[in-house]
Parts: structure tokens; sequence; C-alpha cells
């Protein structure tokens, strides 16, 4: 089957490989779409090639059921793809993410995929599959995720940090619950998309003044909270100190340090930070209900490639001129 490789240097290309042979637990899908994730860009860019590829979100149909009664040929999923051993307590309460023995799944990118049958999400009759992307994918699911981890309030002003498609999938969301949404990045192709998914006002990232602008926005005092959607340790500084005093920090950008204030950003300004990975398979339903009450998560989505037309999609997303991209199986 066709599976997308990278090939170091910035380069993917197309690679031949065997079908995946599912193990007792997994089924077969046939993929239909896959998304690519910002979580992609260290290894896009990195010299190594490597075999395969970390595409992680996607959709399709059971093609193997593999024994697994709930399944039939033709039905339509996409993935919960961080596969716990489904026994421990993490796992029990539902926290996949934390399981000790967890096992990340990737390779989506190609035309088929062996996924453990307890982590496929049932993707509704008459949902289209873009739509099932995002929900079962990280661009809404993360931003779901944080968004309950924080807690959203409806009158709340809101600084998003990185407009990329978890961030505007955060734009959208909150723009779409009530609140009043500030888009913080330094492209401005980005900034305009995340004016057309409800935010209220944008602020231009990394140039002097960006907590100035926030606070001017804000009647002097701040936004009540800001996530941190970018990655980037200058960004979770600002939200440190653009979020007014007992306000609220959401952080979903990777990065492995930063520097805050333990005196000036939570003693004396009572913050509250929250930190959020991944989502949760319990909120793959909640989603699914928001998008019935007129959630469009598919606005998030700005190019549409054919799998073999993988390249001009990274291309894209290293120069941050796209919102969500897909690669298209159908
Ligand atoms: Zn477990």
């Amino acid at each position: 089957m066709k599976s997308l490789r990278f090939a170091g240097y910035s380069k993917v290309e197309i690679e031949d490989v065997p079908e995946p042979r599912p193990t007792a637990d997994q089924v077969v899908i046939d993929i239909k779409v896959s998304a690519l994730c910002g979580s992609e860009m260290g290894v896009f860019r990195s010299p190594e090639g490597r075999h395969g590829n970390p595409g992680h979100e996607f959709v399709g149909e059971v093609v193997d059921p593999n024994g697994h009664p709930e399944f039939a040929v033709g039905d339509r999923v996409g993935a919960h793809v961080i596969v716990g051993c489904g026994t421990c307590p993490h796992c029990q309460e539902g926290n996949h993410v934390f399981c000790p023995n967890m096992l990340p799944s990737g390779y989506a990118h190609a035309e088929y995929i062996a996924l453990s049958a307890r982590h496929c999400l049932r993707v509704p009759d008459g949902m289209d599959w873009d739509t099932g992307v995002m929900v079962a994918g990280d661009a809404m699911g993360v931003a779901y995720h944080l968004t309950r981890r924080v807690g959203l309030q409806a009158h709340d002003t809101v600084a998003v940090f990185g407009c990329g498609p978890v961030g505007l999938g955060a734009v959208l969301l909150w723009s779409f619950l009530g609140a009043r949404v500030i888009g913080v990045d330094m492209s401005a192709y980005r900034r305009d998309l995340a004016l057309k998914l409800g935010a209220w006002r944008t602020v231009a990232a990394g140039k002097h003044g960006t907590v100035d602008r926030l606070r001017k926005l804000t009647g002097g005092a701040g936004p009540d909270t800001c996530l941190e959607c970018s990655g980037n340790p200058l960004a979770i500084e600002a939200a440190f100190d653009a979020v007014r005093k007992g306000g609220k920090v959401g952080i979903v950008g990777e990065q492995p340090l930063a520097s805050f204030s333990p005196s000036g950003h939570l003693i004396h300004k009572e913050l509250s930070v929250f930190g959020a990975w991944y989502f949760r398979l319990s909120e793959f339903a909640a989603m699914v209900e928001l998008c019935s009450r007129g959630l469009k998560p598919r606005r998030v989505i700005t190019h549409r490639f054919p799998l073999e037309e993988a390249q001009k999609g990274y291309d894209l997303m290293a120069r941050q001129e796209c919102g969500k991209v897909l690669f298209v199986q159908y």
C-alpha cells in the first residue's frame, strides 16, 4: 500500500509498504482522510529521514473487523490514537493518556491502518469526512479538552496565542460558545483566518508591545484567560504577563522549558494555570453534540490535497500559510 515517508530535510515521499496486519485487539481501517498536525513539523524538518510517518488524525471505513462483533465492514470511524492498556487505574478512569503502557499510534498518512477496536470513534451517519476528521483529531479534540480543563465562561475575553490548527480550533470553539476572542499570531494569513472564524480582534505576535496591545484591548486589565497554543517560549511569557490578575492560563503548545515568575505571576497575580494533553475518548460525543448545535469545525480546514501531493501541504504548514490541511483519499 501507499504510505508517506519522512525523507529528512523537509521532504516527504510516497513509499510502498506492506498492509498492516492487525493484532487481536485491532481492526483494519481504509483511510479516507488524514490530517496534518503541527506536532509533525519537528520530524518533518529534521535531517534524518525515517520509515513511515507520524500522521495520527484520520477517518475511514472498517475493512476488516478482525472478529470484533461490534464492527462491520463499511463502518465509518475516526480514532483516539493514544491507546492505553485498558485495565490500569488511569485507563479505567478514561485517562488513557496517563497509562504507563500507553502506545501512541502513527502511520496514518497511508492507505490503511490497524487500530485498537476500543479506540475507534464512530463517525455519525450524516457527518461528512472533513468534519469527522476534525472532531476525531487534534484540531478540535485538543481545543475542546483544553476548554474543559480551563473552564470557559461566556463573558470572558480570551487571548489565543498561536493561530495554527489547534489555536484556530480554540478561536472557533470559544467564539461559538460566546467568549470574546483575541487571536495572537505572527502570521498575517493566520490572523485573518482567526477573524473569519469569529475572533473579535487580532494582535501581531513577536512585535514589541504585544502585551500592551492586549491590555489596551481589555481596558488595561488584560484578558481573563490566555491560551498558549504556539509552543513558543516567548508566547508563554507574554501570556503570563498579559493575563489579568486572578485570571487563567491554559497551555497546550508543547515546549520543554519556559520561564515564568512564581512571585510575579502565580503569587501576586494569583493565576490559575492548566496544562492539557490530547483529548479523552469520552469527549468525542460532546464534540459531536456541539456540531449538531451548529459548530462547524470544517471551517478551520483551508487546504485539501491527494496523499501523493502531501509535500505541498507540509510546505504550506512550514510557511504558516494555512489552517488545517487534509490529505484526501476518496
Ligand atoms: Zn492503562
